[in-house]
């Protein structure tokens, strides 16, 4: 936005208000700022000292300095008028000289001018008895509208300034806040940008019978807009339109037609006959449209990210998507059809009336084309974007990835998940929260699935059935819609069908007879026998010796399904189509080797080749399911490499699955399907052939269990933790904190033996629960894991240089160093421990463990050595002590941190003290939209962070405005009240007892009160710390509610 020419006089008040920044007016103030000349040479530092912290502000400031620091003079059109906004009214014509230009005086003078305003135009007339304008500014074009001396206001444009004299001070005034309030918050043209904010139907120079210049014809929508030319026209600055509603267009001569209307015949000549034609069936579309409906279009575009379309930002489109809720421009309707009804469902604002039922307007005003693209269009790089002027192949390449494949939408949590999914639906119909809906709709939930209610057995009857009109509305249109998906078909072609590359290999190979079922037994050398086999033409032949010429018998690679390796006996396996399994054998490690790659490279299609390059121990292709496409399998092609599984499902795409690292594994459906339950994704392979799905069943199962006594050999979760350690410490952590000589205490034995035991067997399935596990057994199965663990944490290699710099830390900077070469499985390990131990102290108040007491029983723990000197223990305080700076501690955070917790971590970690009357919080900071937004206390900062950008980041700061906010209280408030929050739509908690403190600055709250009152009330607090809410939270948050009981 540009202050234009007026800027000299401008107040910096009036200046910091066209930019939407007057939060700032006080601070220019201050600083000793009066008038808009005085900044002008303004610094992005001085910015900041003055409290512009926010880049995005400071950006605009500046950038309105530049601009209008280039400004010459400008040209001014000068009309005096007579104004109306509402009412009609007439004001006084004077002949005037104007103080504007200074530079360059010219005499002006005022003319008498009928003025009237719409949204979109100010118009100016002859008198009010005209119904064509002598000139029109498009409002989208003004960039100012301000006061200036008496009884006058100016109309900014990029290069024009119209000057208006109103005939009191009143109606200036009324008209300069008219005309500030329709221009404020719009996007505004520039002289930049060509083109209108019309979308033109047709446009081109026209003559007009008895004027001697052409003019610059746009028909647009239901009008015809006339400009004296076109750099005018880009302008926004009109002569009339003419509305077609009331208009009828006939052909008078070769190049001549009319436009007749009730008040006045234009006469046009067109440049040629053909062009005549081409105007007349444009301003005949544009009646059609003008006497079309436009009642639901109003309404719809009340919503204003509904006026501009969903796709490419064209205003005032005219039609929707009514099953994906977009409004969408005409050329993006066009592409929207494109992609036939089962996407999108497409239809008119103004001409498919009926469709519009209250209920589908009120979900398209409740959603928005803005809301509803935070799920649709959450991921659209820069680079893909449509405007307005991108052209039908630019659209329908866009289009194609936001609806029918989904490309840029914002998964949900629950992606993949399809129980999870279609259960959330449910729940989510009988509430009011229709963007969720939208959100589990198109990320896979399945309208039509069941309830499990026999009341009301479909979504849609659920909704309905909790008075959920809206959610029924969204359904309905729904219930065939085809979902978002890649590319599934094309992909999985060029997989399977390519031919092979043509590979040829031959040489003796021993050979057992084919088998129906799995190898249980080592086959005896015996059973082998010798036989030349080939690889060509695809297919695998065997034959009774190099003599032959007929093979015994042969497989084509398409009918070779797997193909496992045996690296100990040099053999390897053939499983086919026909479910035989085919052993064979050779001599030597190298033929071996050759041999698995041959034959690999038959049966494995080009798609997938870079399979080929892997160690493999097995390959193969099996039907699996997987995502949103749970009703169809498809065929994917794996390779098993250690305790990775890589696999190439749809889209030629490989991906690893770390089967160590699998939240759940198991068989189900009679040992017909093997689960596998990844972070975000669950994937089915299917038995179709029951031979060789065995195979791959006993191979995955054994690949996804502890591999050894090693570290990285257990095990692990997603951050590289071996299961049996997050665990325990998680165990630890919940149920013994407090618990007196944690981890110095013993436990049973033949428990802790039976406990670690299981842990090694499926540390997955192990489930530490309270009651029935005791503090001391797991703390002492964790260290027994440790002590027991093959090459130890610290890795017998690097031990002794850990010992060595034990006492230093952090003086020397050797212990980052060698933690940098351990290897990420022990590093993962050795952080998450000692930030467990550092826990652990926190509360040795309670527990006697500090840090001394735990290195005691670490030291010799994590170095495997019997501690008769401390030295060991010594390495592990340093450790514990100076764990922040050893581990250049980033915060990881889990899924369930709150802001508060986040917050309370940060200071901790910086060590900042928490002084009265600070009020610290978490802040969501986007640069780009220059916002910032202070996080209620209790919102879960993971989910916040994984929808950011990479323009926005977290921030740990003081609420300033805090305490303004804080109202004096009574500090002697305490007591015990019934609690309750609200945490989800889900429904209500129960209120709890809740012991409270209220004092000036904050309210806590605790779980439970552990010794008498009157400790408490002499100031001993031994309350069990439960969580404080600081005021400031309940002025954020409207969704606590605390319901007095027994407080006094
Ligand atoms: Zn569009």
């Amino acid at each position: 936005m540009t202050m234009s020419h007026s800027e000299p006089r401008a107040t910096v008040s009036d200046w910091l208000c066209v930019l939407r920044l007057e939060q700032y007016s006080e601070a220019f103030r201050t600083a000793g700022l009066a008038t808009f000349r005085q900044c002008r040479n303004l610094t992005p530092d001085q910015l900041e000292r003055m409290g512009i912290t926010l880049p995005g502000h400071r950006r605009r400031i500046l950038a309105s300095l530049t601009k209008t620091n280039g400004n010459g003079n400008t040209e001014s059109d000068t009309y005096c008028h007579s104004a109306e906004s509402e009412r009609d009214q007439r004001l006084e014509e004077t002949g005037h000289d104007m103080a504007l230009q200074r530079e360059r005086p010219v005499a002006l003078y005022y003319q008498r001018r009928w003025v009237k305003l719409d949204v979109d135009y100010l118009r100016y007339f002859d008198n009010e008895k005209e119904v064509y304008s002598k000139g029109i500014i498009s409002t989208a074009f003004v960039t100012h509208v301000t006061s200036v001396g008496e009884l006058k206001f100016e109309v900014v444009t990029n290069n024009r300034t119209f000057i208006f004299r109103a005939e009191s001070e009143v109606e200036r005034n009324d008209w300069v806040t008219v005309l500030q309030d329709c221009t404020r918050g719009r996007h505004h043209r520039s002289t930049m940008n060509p083109g209108s904010p019309l979308s033109p139907e047709f446009q081109g120079y026209l003559e007009l019978r008895g004027l001697r210049s052409k003019l610059y014809t746009v028909v647009a929508s239901e009008k015809v807009f006339l400009y004296k030319n076109i750099e005018d026209y880009r302008l926004g600055v009109g002569i009339t339109s003419i509305d077609m509603n009331v208009g009828n267009v006939k052909d008078t001569d070769r190049r001549g037609f009319d436009l007749t209307t009730p008040y006045r015949i234009f006469s046009f000549i067109a440049e040629s006959e053909q062009l005549r034609e081409q105007w007349v069936e444009a301003m005949r579309n544009a009646i059609g449209e003008a006497l079309s409906n436009s009642e639901v279009a109003e309404r719809i575009w009340a919503e204003p990210s509904n006026s501009l379309c969903a796709d490419c930002e064209a205003p005032q489109p005219e039609w929707a998507a009514i099953n994906l809720c977009v409004v969408v421009c005409k050329r993006c309707a066009g592409e929207h059809r494109g992609l036939g009804p089962s996407i999108s469902k497409v239809r008119s604002l103004k001409m498919d009336r009926k469709i519009w039922t209250e209920e589908l307007i009120q979900v398209f005003l409740l959603l928005g084309n803005e809301r509803v693209n935070s799920f649709w269009a959450a991921n659209v790089p820069p680079s893909e974007a449509l405007s307005p002027t991108s052209c039908s192949e630019e659209r329908r390449r866009f289009i194609t990835n936001k609806y029918r494949q989904g490309k840029y939408r914002k998964y949900h949590p629950l992606y993949g998940n399809q129980r999870e999914l279609n259960n959330a639906l449910c729940i989510n119909v009988q509430c009011s929260d229709v963007l969720e809906t939208l959100s589990l709709i198109f990320c896979g939930a399945d309208v039509n699935c069941s309830t499990d209610m026999a009341s009301w057995p479909s979504v849609l009857s659920l909704a309905s059935a909790h008075s959920q009109p809206l959610q029924a509305e969204l359904i309905s249109h729904n219930l065939n819609t085809e979902l978002p998906r890649s590319e599934v078909n094309e992909g999985m072609a060029a997989i399977h069908y390519s031919t092979p590359p043509c590979v040829s290999h031959n040489g003796f190979l021993y050979k057992t007879a084919s088998m129906a079922r799995p190898i249980t037994e080592r086959k005896s050398k015996d059973e082998f026998s010798r036989r030349w086999c080939t690889v060509n033409d695809g297919t695998f032949s065997y034959y009774e010796s190099d003599k032959n010429s007929n093979p015994n018998g042969a497989l084509k690679a398409s009918d070779i399904v797997c193909l496992a390796v045996d690296v100990y006996d040099n053999t390897f396996e053939l499983y086919s189509e026909s479910e035989r399994l085919y052993l064979f054998g050779t001599d030597d490690p190298d033929s071996h080797k050759e041999w698995v790659k041959s034959i690999a490279k038959t049966f494995i299609p080009a798609g997938v080749e870079p399979l080929l390059k892997l160690p493999f121990d097995r390959i193969g292709r099996l039907k699996c399911k997987d995502g949103l496409n749970l009703q169809t399998s498809k065929v994917g092609w794996f390779a098993l490499v250690g305790s990775t599984l890589h696999a190439y499902l749809e889209d030629n795409k490989g991906e690893e699955i770390h089967l160590r690292k699998l939240n759940e594994l198991s068989i189900q459906q009679d040992n017909e399907v093997l689960v596998l339950v990844e972070r975000g994704r669950t994937l089915y392979i299917e038995g179709e052939r029951k031979l060789d799905f065995s195979g791959w069943c006993a191979a995955i199962q054994a690949a996804a269990g502890s591999g050894g006594d090693t570290l990285s050999q257990q095990q692990l979760t997603e951050t590289d933790i071996p299961v049996i350690v997050h665990s325990c410490i998680g165990y630890i952590t919940q149920c013994g904190l407090t618990s007196e000589g944690i981890y110095r205490k013993s436990g049973v034995n033949s428990r802790v033996a039976q406990l670690l035991e299981r842990f090694r067997c499926d540390a997955r399935s192990v489930r530490l629960r309270e009651g029935e596990h005791q503090v001391d057994d797991v703390s002492n199965a964790l260290k027994r894991f440790f002590r027991e663990l093959g090459e130890g944490l610290f890795t017998s290699k690097d031990a002794s240089s850990w010992l060595s710099a034990a006492g230093k830390i952090p003086k020397t900077a050797f212990v980052p160093r060698s933690c940098v070469t351990l290897p990420c499985v022990n590093k993962a390990t050795l952080q998450a421990l000692i930030n467990h131990l550092y826990c652990v102290q926190r509360f040795s108040e309670l527990n006697q463990m500090n840090v001394h007491n735990l290195a005691i029983v670490f030291g010799p723990t994590l170095f495997q050595c019997d501690g008769k000197d401390f030295t060991a223990g010594c390495a592990i305080e340093d450790l514990v002590q100076h764990y922040t700076f050893i581990f250049e501690v980033r915060l990881t955070i889990p899924g369930s941190m709150t802001a508060a917790e986040l917050a309370c971590e940060v200071l901790d970690r910086r060590k900042i003290r928490v002084k009265d009357k600070d009020y610290w919080n978490c802040w969501e900071v986007s640069d780009k939209e220059e916002m910032e937004r202070p996080l209620h206390y209790q919102e879960r900062v993971l989910p916040i962070l994984h929808s950011f950008g990479t323009d926005s980041h977290l921030l740990i700061k003081k609420h300033l405005a805090m305490e303004a906010m804080m109202v004096k209280v009574d500090p002697s408030k305490h007591g015990m009240m019934k609690f309750r929050e609200e945490r989800s739509i889900l429904g209500l908690g129960n209120f709890h007892d809740r012991y409270f403190i209220l004092n000036s600055n904050s309210l806590r709250m605790y779980k439970e009160v552990r010794v008498r009152l009157t400790d408490l009330l002499c100031g001993r607090k031994k309350i069990k710390f439960s969580c404080p809410i600081t005021l400031q939270y309940f002025f954020v948050s409207l969704r606590v509610t605390v319901q007095n009981v027994t407080g006094k």
